[in-house]
């Protein structure tokens, strides 16, 4: 039996202590420089970022929602548009639309990979859509050849909410370059993340480019004259540079989920925690066991910005690990189509049976690359000791999978 240990569901300061140095010389050269918005630092980190992202163009900006804010700005989006988007996602992604005067458009997700499912995209689509938004949620693309060939086939811009994507890939291409915009976070529990507020859009578009870098400085150009209305969406020199640093670090980091997600892999199918059940009397387990691992779909790099598990009982699994001190987050509880804002949408419970499934089985366990085999051991254990105790005391534990 593995020695009980505290497990964070994220440890920065972990992270921090292998780079102190580099971050803390690059620092060092902005605030010498004194140029702290924009400016070279930002232009050289933009540049190693499209190179990272395998996009012509980047656009360094404020935040990861106003990378989202600032692409639909771009297209001009406001008042009577449309955006098709997914409601299992953080609030950012459908609350740039609402804040543009323009409604969000739901469509349910696949409950494999809790992105968007794309079957349910073109039912949705009306005369009022000017943007499609898939999200790359968890660090896994969204399926996007149907959602790109319904949308390019209409003239509709697709724009990637890839704030949890950061080099993870779909068939060969990287999130960010296959919509009209990839929209990236520098929020630091991404898995680049700033010291600060930071965010990035990515595009293949010349002239997108160029509007994006004029909106992010209040649509100033020449600077005084205004053709267009932006807003204060520039990116600091100093998150750039410590975002620029930590980019060298970025895919030996990645390595570190992939194994870290392979080796819980392991555990949970030598726990026994994935065979299947036997099936409780008068309900189907569906074959599935008590936990029900992430499913990486084949020809698409997952970067594991979380590593996300369906279980019964969830709530009591949750209250549990946390009595262990062992990190667990639930992203996301409430689905947006019923989140109290949105209700003048006319949304309801049971609109998005599987977003709201999801909202209610799935739990975030700790995968951060510093995750020692020590604590991996320990929080599959806890797991395990907790249905254990379960199954000993009480009623059919599949049911709840239903
Ligand atoms: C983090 C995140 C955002 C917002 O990014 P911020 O930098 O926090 O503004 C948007 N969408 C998704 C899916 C995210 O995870």
């Amino acid at each position: 039996m593995t020695q009980p240990i505290t497990v964070p569901l994220l440890d920065l300061k972990a992270q921090y202590a292998t780079i102190r140095d580099e971050i803390r010389a690059a620092v060092d050269a902005v605030l010498e420089s004194q140029q702290c918005i924009l400016g070279a630092t930002v232009a050289e980190c933009e540049a190693k970022l499209a190179e990272y992202c395998r996009c012509p163009h980047a656009v360094g900006v404020s935040s990861g929602s106003d990378a989202l804010l600032i692409s639909l700005m771009a297209e001009g989006i406001g008042p009577g548009d449309e955006v098709i988007t997914t409601p299992y996602t953080f609030f950012a992604t459908a609350g740039v639309v609402a804040r543009l005067g323009a409604k969000p458009v739901f469509v349910d997700i696949d409950p494999q990979t809790y992105n968007i499912d794309p079957a349910g995209i073109e039912a949705r689509i009306t005369p009022d859509t000017k943007a499609v938004l898939p999200v790359h949620l968890y660090g896994q693309c969204a399926d996007m050849d149907p959602i790109m060939a319904l949308a390019d086939g209409r003239g509709i811009p697709v724009v990637e909410d890839a704030a949890q994507a950061i080099g993870s890939e779909y068939k060969g291409r990287r999130a960010g370059s296959m919509g009209r915009y990839g929209c990236f976070s520098f929020f630091p529990s991404k898995n680049l993340g700033a010291a600060g507020d930071g965010g990035l859009v990515t595009t293949r578009d010349d002239a997108a480019a160029e509007k994006l870098r004029v909106l992010r400085a209040h649509g100033s150009k020449p600077k005084y004259y205004h053709a267009l209305i932006g807003g204060n969406f520039r990116f600091d020199a100093l998150q750039a540079a410590i975002v620029a640093v930590k980019l060298r670090h970025l895919d030996q980091w990645t390595a570190g989920r992939q194994s870290n997600a392979a080796r819980y892999r392991r555990l949970f199918e030598a726990a026994g925690l994935t065979a299947p059940l036997p099936s409780p009397a008068g309900r189907g387990a569906g074959g599935e066991g008590l936990v029900r691992l992430p499913v990486e779909v084949e020809g698409c790099r997952h970067i594991y910005n979380q590593f996300v598990i369906r279980a019964p009982r969830r709530d009591e699994l949750r209250a549990y690990l946390k009595e262990h001190k062992i990190g667990n987050e639930v992203y996301y509880p409430v689905p947006l189509h019923v989140q109290k804002c949105f209700d003048y949408l006319g949304y309801k419970e049971g609109d998005f049976p599987e977003s709201e499934k999801a909202a209610r089985e799935t739990i975030a366990l700790p995968i951060y690359p510093e995750l020692s085999d020590r604590q991996a051991e320990w929080v599959v254990e806890c797991i395990g000791r907790f249905f254990e105790r379960l199954t000993k005391t009480d009623q059919p534990l599949a049911a709840s999978h239903d």
